[in-house]
Order: C-alpha cells, then sequence, then structure tokens
C-alpha cells in the first residue's frame, strides 16, 4: 500500500498582456513552457475566426490584432467583473466593441455584425484553457486544480469573475491570490517574521504599486495605487514616434506606425541588456530601414513616462501612513522593470536595491505555484492570507447595518452573530446582506436577500436567529442562518454582482468618513425606532389584557402616550425625541404594569415598568414551552 498522492495544483498568472502557468516540483517552482514553441509567455490575446473555427490564442492570435480587430480580444483583464457600464471607460480605447445586450458582463461584440458575442471571462478561460492543455501536456498528467493571481485591487466581483473564467476552463480554483502576494512568495520573503514589502509592477499597459506587511505568513495589504493605463506600450510609442521622426512621414498611416512600433518594442528589449542597438524596421513596402538607437537617448524618451510611476508610490506610502525608510523589501514585477533606468529610479525612491534573482515576468507565476504547492502539501503553518476590502454585514429592523466582518478582516473569516424578530408571530425574517462601512443599510452595496423561512411563531423577541458568515479564501461569502428554537434553516453562497465599477472601494470608505457623523445620528435613530417599535408592542398588549384593570382616566393617559410614542417613531429626526416619549409612555403607564406584575409575575421580579412587565410575561410564555431548545 502507498500512500495517497497530492494533487498537483498549478499556479497561473492571468495578465493583462500575458499570462504564464507553474507548478512546483520538489518544492522549486518552474515556468512551464509551451512544448511546441519553448514560449514561456502566452500573450493574453484571443482570435475568433469569422467562420466560427476553433479560436487561436496566442502568439498565432497576435498576429491577427492588426488585420482582424473587431475579432481579436486582448486586455480582457480589464473588463473582467465589469458590467456593461462599468466597462464603458475602457471600452473607449479598446480595437473591439461591447454588446450592451447584456448590463451584468461585459460582453464583446465579435465583428460588425455582431452576431457572435462572447463575456470577457469566457475570453479569459480560453487562455486558461490554453495554459492548462500546456501543463498537462508538459506534466503528462491531468490538471484540474489551479490558483490564479488578480491585482491586490480587485473587487469581490473581480475576484469572481475570475474563478468563472477558471471554471469555464474545467479548472478548480483553489485560492485566489493578489500578484503581490505572489511575487513576495517566489522571493521566500514568507519565511521572514515580519516586514514591510513594497511591490512596484510595470507591465505591458498597467502600473501597480502595493505595499504589504507580513506578519507571521500572513500578508495585509496596506494601500494600493497605480495608473491603469501606464507600461511598456507606452515606451514602445514613445521609441516609435522617435523613430518615425528619422522617416519624415508627417502623418504616418498606420501600417507603418505599427511596423515602427514592433521595431521600437524589439529596440527596447535589446536596450534593457545593450548601450547601443541598430533597428531594424521591416517597412510595409518591403523595405527594410535601419536606426541605431542608444540606451541615452531612450532613457531620455521615458524619463517623464518614468516619473509618472512615482507619484503613485508616494501617494502609497502616504496611504499607509509610511515613509520610505520603513520599506523592508522591495519587490519588482513586469516585463518593464527590465529597463535599467526604471531599476534605478525605484531603488531610488525607496533607498533600497530591488530584489532582482527572479524574473521579474515570471516573479507572479512563479509565486503562484508556490502557493499552490503549500496548499496541495497542506501544510497549515503557512496559510498565506489576505485581508477584505470592505465591511459585510446584515441589515436589521429599521434598516442599520449590523457588521458581522469588519474591514481588514483577514481572510478566510467566519463571525457569528445573532437576532431576532419584532413582530409577534413571525415566521418568515428577510436577510439582507450588504457590504460597506455605511451605518445605513441603504447607503451600502446591496450583495443578497435571502429569506429565513419556517420559523415557528413565537412573540417578537423570542426566536433566536443565529447568522453565520464565513468568507472563504478567493473572498466569497458564505451565509448561513438558522433559528434555533424551530430549527429553521437556510444556507446561501453569495456571489457579489458583476458591476462594482474601479475604485469603488475607496469611495465607499471615503464616503463612510465623510458621512461619519450623519449616519450615526441616523443609526441612534433607527436603533432607538427599533426599541419604541418593542415598547408599542408591549404597551398594546398590556392594555388589552390589562386596561379594564385600571382607571378610565388613567387608561385614556396611556393611550394618548403610546398614540404620541407611535406618533414621534415615524417623524422623529432626532433619537432624543423618541427617547422622550417613550419615556413618557413608560411614567405614564407605570400604574398598568404594576397591575400586569400582580397578576401574573409580581413574585418573579420586582420591575414596575411596562418593558419589564413585558418581558416578563414572554418569559412566561417561553416556559409555557418546555420543549424548545435555546
Ligand atoms: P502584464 O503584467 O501586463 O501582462 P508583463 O509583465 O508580461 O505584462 O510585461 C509586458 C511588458 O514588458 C511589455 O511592454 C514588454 O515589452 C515589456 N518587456 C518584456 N521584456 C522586456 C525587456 N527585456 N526590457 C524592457 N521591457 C520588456
Ligand atoms: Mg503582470
Amino acid at each position: 500500500m502507498s500512500n495517497p498522492l497530492p494533487i498537483r495544483i498549478v499556479g497561473i498568472d492571468l495578465g493583462t498582456t500575458n499570462s504564464l502557468i507553474a507548478v512546483a516540483k520538489d518544492g522549486v517552482p518552474q515556468i512551464l513552457a509551451d512544448p511546441e514553441t519553448g514560449e514561456t509567455l502566452l500573450p493574453s490575446v484571443v482570435f475568433f475566426p469569422a467562420d466560427g473555427s476553433a479560436p487561436l490564442v496566442g502568439t498565432p492570435a497576435k498576429a491577427h490584432l492588426l488585420t482582424d480587430p473587431a475579432r481579436t480580444v486582448y486586455s480582457a483583464k480589464r473588463l473582467m467583473g465589469k458590467g456593461y457600464a462599468d466597462a464603458q471607460g475602457e471600452a473607449a480605447n479598446l480595437s473591439y466593441a461591447l454588446s450592451p445586450d447584456r448590463a451584468d458582463v461585459a460582453t464583446i461584440k465579435l465583428g460588425d455584425l455582431g452576431e457572435n458575442q462572447i463575456t470577457a471571462p469566457e475570453v479569459a478561460a480560453h487562455i486558461l484553457r490554453t495554459l492548462k492543455d500546456r501543463a498537462e501536456a508538459v506534466l503528462g498528467e491531468p490538471v484540474s486544480k489551479a490558483v490564479i493571481t488578480v491585482p491586490a485591487y480587485f473587487n469581490d466581483a473581480q475576484r469572481q469573475a475570475t474563478k468563472d473564467a477558471g471554471e469555464i476552463a474545467g479548472l478548480e480554483v483553489v485560492r485566489i491570490v493578489n500578484e503581490p502576494t505572489a511575487a513576495s512568495l517566489a522571493y521566500g520573503l514568507q519565511n521572514k517574521k515580519s516586514a514591510t514589502i513594497a511591490v512596484y509592477d510595470l507591465g505591458g499597459g498597467t502600473f501597480d504599486v502595493s505595499l504589504l506587511r507580513l506578519e507571521e505568513g500572513v500578508f495585509d495589504v496596506l494601500a494600493t495605487g497605480g495608473d491603469t493605463h501606464l507600461g511598456g506600450d507606452d515606451f514602445d510609442d514613445a521609441l516609435a514616434n522617435h523613430l518615425l521622426m528619422g522617416m519624415n512621414e508627417a502623418a504616418p498611416p498606420a501600417e507603418l506606425r505599427a511596423a515602427f512600433r514592433v521595431a521600437a518594442e524589439g529596440a527596447k528589449r535589446h536596450l534593457s541588456d545593450a548601450l547601443k542597438f541598430d533597428t531594424h524596421i521591416h517597412l510595409p513596402n518591403g523595405d527594410t530601414a535601419v536606426q541605431t538607437v542608444t540606451r541615452e537617448t531612450f532613457e531620455s524618451l521615458i524619463a517623464p513616462l518614468i516619473e509618472r510611476t512615482l507619484a503613485p508610490c508616494r501617494t502609497a506610502l502616504k496611504d499607509a501612513g509610511l515613509t520610505a525608510a520603513d520599506i523592508d523589501e522591495v519587490v519588482l514585477v513586469g516585463g518593464s522593470t527590465r529597463v535599467p533606468a526604471v531599476r534605478d529610479a525605484v531603488a531610488k525612491l525607496f533607498g533600497k536595491a530591488p530584489h532582482t534573482g527572479v524574473n521579474p515576468d515570471e516573479v507572479v507565476a512563479l509565486g503562484a505555484a508556490v502557493q499552490a504547492d503549500i496548499l496541495a502539501s497542506g501544510r497549515t503553518d503557512l496559510l498565506l492570507l489576505d485581508v477584505t476590502p470592505l465591511s459585510l454585514g446584515i441589515e436589521t429592523a429599521g434598516g442599520a447595518t449590523e457588521k458581522l466582518l469588519f474591514r481588514n478582516a483577514k481572510i478566510p473569516s467566519s463571525a457569528k452573530e445573532e437576532f431576532t424578530t419584532s413582530v409577534d408571530g413571525q415566521t418568515v425574517v428577510l436577510l439582507h446582506v450588504v457590504q460597506g462601512e455605511r451605518e445605513m443599510a441603504a447607503d451600502n452595496r446591496s450583495l443578497a436577500r435571502i429569506e429565513l423561512r419556517g420559523i415557528a411563531p413565537m412573540p417578537a423577541g423570542l426566536p433566536q436567529i443565529e447568522v453565520t458568515f464565513f468568507l472563504d479564501m478567493n473572498g466569497i461569502l458564505r451565509v448561513s442562518a438558522t433559528e434555533k428554537r424551530s430549527g429553521a434553516q437556510t444556507d446561501v453562497r453569495v456571489k457579489p454582482t458583476y458591476g462594482l465599477a474601479d475604485g469603488e472601494v475607496r469611495r465607499m470608505v471615503r464616503e463612510s468618513f465623510v458621512n461619519a457623523d450623519a449616519d450615526f445620528k441616523a443609526r441612534m435613530l433607527a436603533d432607538m425606532g427599533n426599541e419604541a417599535d418593542a415598547a408599542i408592542a408591549g404597551a398594546t398588549k398590556l392594555l388589552t389584557g390589562y386596561g379594564d384593570a385600571i382607571a378610565t382616566a388613567e387608561r385614556e393617559t396611556v393611550e394618548a402616550a403610546l398614540s404620541r410614542l407611535q406618533a414621534v417613531r415615524n417623524t422623529a429626526t432626532d433619537h432624543a425625541q423618541v427617547r422622550e416619549a417613550m419615556d413618557a409612555l413608560d411614567n405614564a403607564g407605570r400604574g398598568l404594569a404594576e397591575v400586569a406584575m400582580s397578576s401574573v409575575a409580581r413574585s418573579i421580579v420586582g420591575g414596575k415598568t411596562l418593558d419589564e412587565a413585558r418581558r416578563v410575561l414572554d418569559e412566561r410564555l417561553k416556559e409555557a414551552r418546555p420543549d424548545d431548545g435555546g
């Protein structure tokens, strides 16, 4: 008999420009290359032929970017987890069109007729599928589980869309990991006891900076920043424009421009190693032009672009309340950090030599493979955690938000809280799950509305509804609710709706600060409203049961105080007004409470208020049901 073999889990960097797959062998992560071409990077481009034949993925698809732009999808990552409206900002820069047919998920119209449509997660799935096939060919075994990386700023919907893409591709996504965390893992930083890490990621079209705090194997995201439209492509443009000037073309046609961009990208790469390069430009007319470019010239062309990456770094430091001196480790990610001038600028900013030992365009995939290996081996000493960007909670009666999991809670994480009913005989409770920092549920983002049915009819306040939130490793929330007395139960996996716009997390957090005072007041009023409802119900009950036992004048005083509270409860703008009406009702009702007490429960408590009397009555009712748990 042999011990079971752990299932191998692959690590995937699903990039905007390029994607890679890696796997750990004997604890050492390695990139898997295409067995036919030897390529490690898979360009994140998918071409959908008009004749409906199988899509082309990677380098063969890239060839169609110029000839068939409406059917060649690149940068699909920019659309992940966005609805039609949210994707508009990105759509303006893309050469393919989006379809308005679906509002909830960004859908690409393939070709002019728009008869073929495909969603962003489906495009990503083609890339993932190609990587999966590659891994299976290299490893000679089926691959079914993966760790996939996403930018640290990705919200729930974007993470979920990435998971969906994995599932469409036939991969179980066992964990979504932040790209900067993965890069840190590739450098083995998790083995340090604690560290503050700056991850500078300059890719093809995006720039991200993340500040992480590592503490006992847990990575916290302290701050993120960047520019979603700044990267190596801009270096190519700057150099291509420079080279075009040598051609004396006033308005170069698109084809000529494209030829120069291809040449510029090649020259740029060479200039990362060489000080001078003879650039061969293959012109559309078949001729070849040669221009020599020095590293010095290139550096002067891109200096303003590099400068533009530094401001978000400074802002991130400020957001995290840090200075450059607090940074212990600097990690470089993205092909564009191969440019020596970029490295120098980053080293200067943080006052520290960055880690450079691992290929910057492979480092994220390698780190994903490290994480995958840790998960496959079941080592719990290295549970690598992230945090949730926004609080998660339940809307309570009156419209306030009761937070169960707080912003920045570690993932995975769980929390439990007990709720009850506000109306007698209530058999259904609506659980409205919301996300955000505001006190009132209506100001937060609605995630799901769940009904807990089958609660045995009981007086208000008696049911014990236990709500459990479990936020799993991938930031997906599971909500379960049980009414303990009747055993009614419900269990829902909250799949956050697509379409949370970029920057919305930051906006939501900011708004909670701006509105803190008003929110606090609204919350106090809502909570007081709930108390008033209970007081109204209690007084009504006592009036019905014992109203005849007190003098008519006294009864009328109680009734007047009760109607006043009912009115105030609905019109008050300040919780103190409600409090005052409640106190007045309580005072007016002392005699009634005493009568009720003497007849049912004077022996149990010596209380004299309406509220106490109501509670005693409820206790009595509870005792009358001996077989109820709780
Ligand atoms: P992404 O994370 O956006 O998918 P990558 O990390 O793969 O992108 O980076 C791609 C960018 O890196 C491209 O602009 C590419 O030209 C650039 N790049 C790759 N190798 C080099 C190099 N040796 N020197 C300079 N830039 C490079
Ligand atoms: Mg990348």
